[in-house]
């Protein structure tokens, strides 16, 4: 009689996260019946026009669990027909503002289809489903939500570049001694990146407008405080701050958290992260809130990942 051999049992209880993407398309429009449409042009910019207009969006939805004895969380077929019959199935090529009753301003209790309270909704529909720990929706690849299930709470991140030159040297240290430290980076002439920023605000979603603050305010706050004065300088000299500090990606992303931080506080949301790429090789993100790194959600750095 021949021993029977258990299967090997990699990782059976032990915990993982695990995350899944799906795409769709949808239109929705910034219109709250209460208001004239003069008002509504000026607070919603062109997202006040009729009809609306659409985007494709990408929702990344992150999930926590143990091991079964299959070596998977979930199995992924039932997380994928999840997400497409609680979310994207409802949603894909539909117009937002009709679809879900969250939407329906013409009760007191809707709100506009924001990223924002697009992806609080996704939550609500996706928790009884499925472990979720984070969901990240991205309505372009330059602005996207998070939301970590804290009523409370979401996460809205907008994505920007500029251009500049800089020169990584200490003024009290010789040229060589610079090299050391610095490398190419110290050559005394400089060189440039195409830096992106991505400028993360947290905050309250608000029960009307569905925003976590007015993102235009938001954009124009960056473009004023750190496109305009930082794009086509030599930051060590076009920059005052950098006459005495070391333009390092540390120090620049330092530097914009410290220029935003208070206007950002006065159109009502907290600036949460910076994030300052450098070149696809280096990043560097700064926590602007305190204590700086317990405000880390590990879960959204599993979003962030894909
Ligand atoms: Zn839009
Ligand atoms: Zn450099």
């Amino acid at each position: 009689m021949t021993e029977m051999k258990s299967p090997p049992r990699h990782g059976l209880g032990r915990g993982c996260v695990i995350t899944r993407r799906a795409c769709f398309s949808a239109s929705h429009r910034y219109w709250l019946p209460e208001f004239s449409a003069d008002d509504n042009a000026a607070r919603f910019g062109p997202c006040a026009l009729a009809p609306g207009h659409g985007h494709n969006y990408e929702l990344i939805v992150s999930m926590a669990g143990g091991l079964d004895s299959d070596g998977m969380v979930l199995n992924l077929s039932d997380v994928k027909h999840a997400i497409r019959s609680e979310v994207t199935g409802q949603l894909d090529f539909r117009f937002l503002n009709d679809v879900w009753p969250e939407f329906d301003v013409s009760t007191p209790g809707g709100c506009l289809p924001t990223t924002e309270a697009l992806v609080r909704a996704m939550w609500q529909r996706l928790s009884p489903h499925l472990p979720i720990t984070a969901l990240r929706l991205y309505e372009q690849p330059g602005l996207w939500a998070d939301y970590l299930g804290h009523p409370m709470d979401a996460f809205l991140t907008i994505r920007t570049h500029f251009a500049a030159a800089h020169r990584l040297a200490r003024p009290e240290l010789s040229q060589e001694e610079n090299e050391r430290i610095y490398g190419k980076c110290a050559r005394p002439h400089g060189h440039g990146h195409n830096y992106l920023v991505d400028v993360t605000v947290r905050g309250s979603i608000d029960a009307r407008t569905g925003m976590v603050c007015d993102l235009s305010a938001l954009q124009r706050l960056v473009d004023d405080l750190v496109v305009e004065p930082f794009d086509h300088t030599f930051l060590n000299k076009d920059v005052p701050f950098f006459a005495d500090c070391v333009p390092t990606a540390e120090n620049i992303a330092l530097h914009i958290a410290d220029r935003l931080s208070t206007p950002v506080r006065a159109i009502g949301a907290h600036l949460h992260k910076i994030r300052l790429q450098e070149s696809p090789n280096n990043a560097a993100e700064v926590y602007a809130e305190v204590p700086q790194l317990e405000m880390t959600p590990a879960a959204l750095d599993a979003v962030a990942a894909i």
